[in-house]
């Protein structure tokens, strides 16, 4: 592994790279140099580029759609001595066109250049005969008309690609799940075969997650003044800062407009304010002069404050990229700090609006359906019957980093409180085995009809649709006979959303069994999901079937929330907690990112001898087994060492 440390500190006055950002670098600078990078804002993408840039012969060429972005990173690459600049058509045409001759002449190592430029010929002509020596795309989800960020302009660079054949390319992106990833690949011929596939960092378990259904406008505001005060305390003397979402420009000047009534420091935020109104809004906030802004996704881009505690969206944001970006700008310092997410059934209204669903007037159809689908998919988190920090990552495919678990967002602490590991041992027999039937009914299905006729076939429907597709007579017909349809269409919602169940993604989905999906059907893996309450509907088999559900509706507190532990087992458990107070320390963060005392109580009680064994504890996801399973399995052979 090359060591390219006294570079980065001479050139960027940085120590080390992150793995990953040496990852990379060694991927772009070795054969055959393609890499496609995937991590959150502010976690240092630029530098995999630029430090390779300043490494090889000739120049290199940025593409970048932000305008204030590559200003910045000029600036700071000028700073430090790099020759560099970009081209960007709010350049006037002189300055332009000394910039492109200069370009042309070899004076840059780095170029930034906006992508509307990539549609002149002579920008073109130019790139071509200057042969950089790289490519870097950033936000380069913006090719992707599966994404939530389409730019039309991105789609010139299908072209400059082929035209050029650049020897090395980087594609960089904060957000793109597999199908958008999957899009920006193909069009930047970055063919699995030969590309690194880097996606790191989307795990922030310092964030408190939460999703609450609201009836009413009074509901919604109860709600957010309640987050607000006990995340940030009094209205007059806040302790950080809170970024407040909605939808539209008159919600959020109607939003602010409350909160201003109710003592708060606030002022809103959209594309409907003066430029100066906008900026000096930024300003303010980053500079901690304001503690609240209620805004449209219109802001957040480079602002730079890191003691935000609170974000919540009063209407639902448009895709599970979007929510995770908004939201990830709370708690940057790494302290705990809330994501709310308010929704009611206005917003499936409002969102058709939004992106012209429906509209006979609407240019792109196809593009409205493509957003609607990403709606329903953030709609799925809002539904998610297992942790909220899992689901995210899962959908972004950052498996590496799920936990199993976090234990405190919404529906962990549900889970807690109803007494029910999201482990399977604590789901009763009875619902195992409903979870299995659902399975198998989607296995059976084997891909020819939709959600609406699987959940009428484990009904157990007798209609002409049902005997056109053959479905009567599959072994599963009927199979949850004892259950309402829309219960079952809950539980298929939730082993949707659980990763054990995916959509096809076409204009008329259909559901198939994932392999995890498969293996729980098989009963060879535990499950872990929320049962969805039953419903009034539901006939008494069904009742015996899941009584224990119903704890998930919090009435029954009287089971059992932690089991009992011997005094043996409580020494350990306190010696368990020590040990995370240490790693806790070590890391810098609260002790109950590091696991639960759930968790540690699990440990205590089952003293596992392996980390395989660990692995099985309530919440041990993998990333905790990988971090600190080895000192937590330590502390347990010390405090309490088993028999030989
Ligand atoms: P991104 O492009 O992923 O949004 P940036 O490249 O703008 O993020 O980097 C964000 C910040 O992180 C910058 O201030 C940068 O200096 C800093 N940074 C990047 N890499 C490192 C590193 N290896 N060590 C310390 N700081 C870093
Ligand atoms: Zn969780």
């Amino acid at each position: 592994m090359p060591n390219w440390n006294a570079q980065l500190k001479e050139r960027f006055g940085l120590e080390n790279f992150h793995s990953w950002q040496q990852e990379a670098v060694e991927g772009l600078l070795g054969d055959p140099g393609k890499v496609m990078l995937i991590a959150p804002t502010g976690g240092g993408k630029s530098l995999c580029y630029q430090f390779p840039a300043t490494e090889l012969e000739g120049t290199s060429i940025v593409i970048s759609p932000l305008i204030a972005l590559m200003e910045d990173q000029v600036r700071a690459l000028q700073q430090r001595g790099i020759p560099s600049t970009y081209i960007a058509s709010t350049l006037d045409p002189e300055q332009r066109r000394h910039r492109e001759q200069q370009l042309a002449e070899g004076a840059y190592k780095l170029v930034y250049i906006a992508p509307e430029r990539l549609a002149s010929g002579s920008m073109l002509g130019v790139i071509a005969r200057v042969q950089p020596s790289l490519i870097a795309i950033d936000e380069a989800h913006c090719i992707s008309q599966w994404g939530h960020d389409f730019r039309p302009s991105y789609l010139e660079l299908s072209r400059l690609i082929d035209h050029i054949q650049p020897k090395r390319i980087i594609a960089c992106t904060a957000t793109a799940t597999l199908v958008v990833r999957e899009e920006i690949q193909a069009r930047l011929g970055l063919q699995s075969s030969d590309t690194k596939v880097i996606l790191r960092g989307f795990s922030r378990p310092n964030l408190h997650l939460s999703c609450l259904e609201t009836e009413n406008s009074v509901q919604r505001r109860s709600a957010l003044t309640h987050a607000l005060t006990t995340t940030l305390g009094s209205a007059n003397a806040p302790t950080g800062g809170g970024i407040v979402y909605a939808s539209t420009r008159k919600n959020t000047e109607k939003h602010a407009d409350f909160l201003k009534s109710k003592g708060w420091n606030v002022a809103p935020y959209h594309a409907g304010l003066e430029a100066s109104n906008r900026e000096s809004t930024s300003q303010r906030f980053s500079e901690k002069q304001l503690d609240l802004v209620v805004a449209t996704n219109a802001f957040g881009m480079g602002i730079d404050r890191d003691d935000i505690r609170a974000v919540v969206h009063v209407q639902a944001p448009g895709s599970v990229e979007a929510y995770y970006q908004e939201v990830g700008r709370a708690g940057r310092d790494g302290q705990p700090a809330h994501g709310l997410l308010l929704t009611s059934s206005s917003d499936f209204g409002l969102r058709r609006r939004l992106i012209g669903l429906g509209d006979p007037d609407n240019a792109n159809p196809k593009r409205s359906q493509q957003l609607w689908r990403l709606f329903l998919d953030l709609m799925a988190y809002v539904e998610a019957g297992s942790c909220r920090h899992d689901f995210i990552l899962r959908y972004f495919g950052d498996e590496k980093e799920t936990l199993g678990g976090c234990g405190h967002c919404d529906v962990c602490q549900a889970l807690e409180e109803s007494g029910k590991d999201p482990n399977a041992a604590s789901l009763s027999e009875a619902e195992t085995l409903i979870i299995r039937k659902a399975l198998s009914g989607v296995a059976r299905n084997r891909g020819r009809a939709g959600m609406a006729a699987v959940t009428d076939m484990l009904h157990g429907a007798d209609n002409d649709r049902m005997r056109k597709l053959g479905l009567d007579q599959l072994s599963t017909h009927g199979l949850l006979s004892s259950h309402t349809r829309p219960w079952i269409q809950a539980l298929l919602r939730r082993l949707m959303t659980a990763g054990l169940v995916d959509l096809t993604p076409d204009e008329f989905p259909v559901p198939l069994l994932t392999s995890q999906g498969a293996q729980v059907m098989k009963g060879q893996t535990p499950i872990r999901i929320r049962f969805p309450a039953p419903d009034v509907g539901q006939r008494s088999a069904a009742k015996r079937a899941a009584t224990t559900s119903t704890a998930s509706t919090g009435k029954h507190s009287s089971r059992k929330t932690l089991p009992d532990l011997s005094e043996q087992d409580i020494i350990l458990f306190e010696a368990l907690r020590s040990t995370r107070m240490e790693i806790a320390k070590d890391k810098g963060v609260p002790a109950y990112v590091i696991c639960h005392d759930r968790t540690l109580r699990d440990i205590a009680q089952k003293h596992p001898k392996n980390l395989e064994e660990l692995g099985q504890a309530f919440g041990m996801g993998p990333a905790r087994l990988e971090s600190y399973g080895t000192q937590l399995l330590d502390t347990v052979k010390t405090a309490r060492p088993t028999p030989a």
